[in-house]
């Protein structure tokens, strides 16, 4: 089946607070998603917004804020909610996708209660709220592994603060390690195409199911994609291009035949050997293994290393 050029499709991608907010190369999130964007022809532009700088949501297809110590978090907090807080809402309520990594996703709730200091007010994006539980109480610190969507998402977390969720859903259920609050078992959450998460590492390369997750949803609603199945959205193990509803016996879809923003967008498969061996990997020294050969098995159809 010959596969629609994606070659002139663009993405911009908003960087919030790379200066601040950038713990364990919480960047890596973002030459991933740049390199896996490119693979496929799609160009992803990317745009620093630092302390100060306003948020235009048309601007973006999508956002991404990184984690930070509690210093770094006091003036970023002030900044995005008197800079930045109307339009991240705007873009969240639009189904704009955000990934918001630790100290960015407590900053996206109600508010952190840091270990000394006064709390930091949050977006309130999502319902739940942080508490450190002060200088003395051990941190939430190591490898990481949580079940997502019939899948594992695999990172590191080191936070000092615990969230605790309101009627926020959470991103997945921890398999291994501390999570949201090292006591419900939950990890993250999700408003809309929003997405908050304690684990660092960076996420996305040892991800690349969530990252092509991310790709999707803004290729979705940019390029307003209306066929997909939702159930179907959320990194299950089918290719991409068969999860983006082309029928590999309908005759090929040309670009000619479909109005420009009706195209439908078959997000190429890659070759994941190596993100999904670093994967597998990980979950084998969590001491997953059933999950680490699930992992492998599902995205590479071949024996576990
Ligand atoms: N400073 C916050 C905490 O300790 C967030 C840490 C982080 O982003 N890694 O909980």
């Amino acid at each position: 089946m010959k596969e629609i050029a994606t070659s002139r499709l663009t993405l911009t991608l908003g960087h919030l607070y790379p200066d601040q907010l950038n713990l364990y190369g919480d960047r890596g999130n973002i030459l991933t998603l740049r390199q896996r964007c490119q693979r496929r022809g799609i160009e992803l532009r990317v745009v620093g917004l630092g302390i100060g700088d306003a948020l235009a949501p048309d601007e973006y297809d999508m956002l991404f804020i990184g984690g930070g110590q509690d210093k770094e978090q006091v003036p970023v907090a002030q900044d995005v909610f008197e800079m930045k807080g109307i339009g991240l809402w705007a873009a969240i309520e639009d189904d704009m996708p955000v990934l918001a990594v630790c100290g960015g996703y407590q900053l996206l709730a109600h508010y952190y209660r840091p270990a000394s200091g006064p709390d930091m007010r949050g977006l309130g994006v999502f319902d739940a709220w942080t508490i450190h539980k002060g200088p003395r109480a051990p941190r939430c610190i190591g490898n990481v592994a949580i079940r997502w969507n019939g899948s594992t998402l695999v990172g590191f977390e080191n936070h000092g603060g615990r969230t605790y969720l309101g009627t926020a859903k959470p991103l997945g259920k921890v398999l291994k390690g501390y999570g949201n609050n090292a006591e419900d078992r939950t990890e993250g959450a999700v408003y809309r195409n929003a997405y908050g998460t304690y684990l660092h590492g960076s996420l996305l390369p040892k991800n690349p199911h969530f990252a092509d997750h991310l790709i999707e949803l803004a290729l979705r609603r940019t390029y307003r994609i209306s066929d997909l199945p939702s159930e179907e959205r959320n990194g299950s193990t089918q290719s991409s291009s068969k999860r983006l509803g082309v029928n590999e016996d309908e005759p090929a879809v040309t670009e000619q035949s479909q109005p420009e923003h009706q195209q439908e967008v078959p997000l190429q498969r890659l070759d994941d050997r190596l993100e999904w061996e670093a994967h597998a990997s990980l979950l084998e020294r969590m001491g997953l293994y059933t999950e680490a050969v699930a992992a492998w098995r599902a995205h590479n159809r071949e024996e576990p290393l």
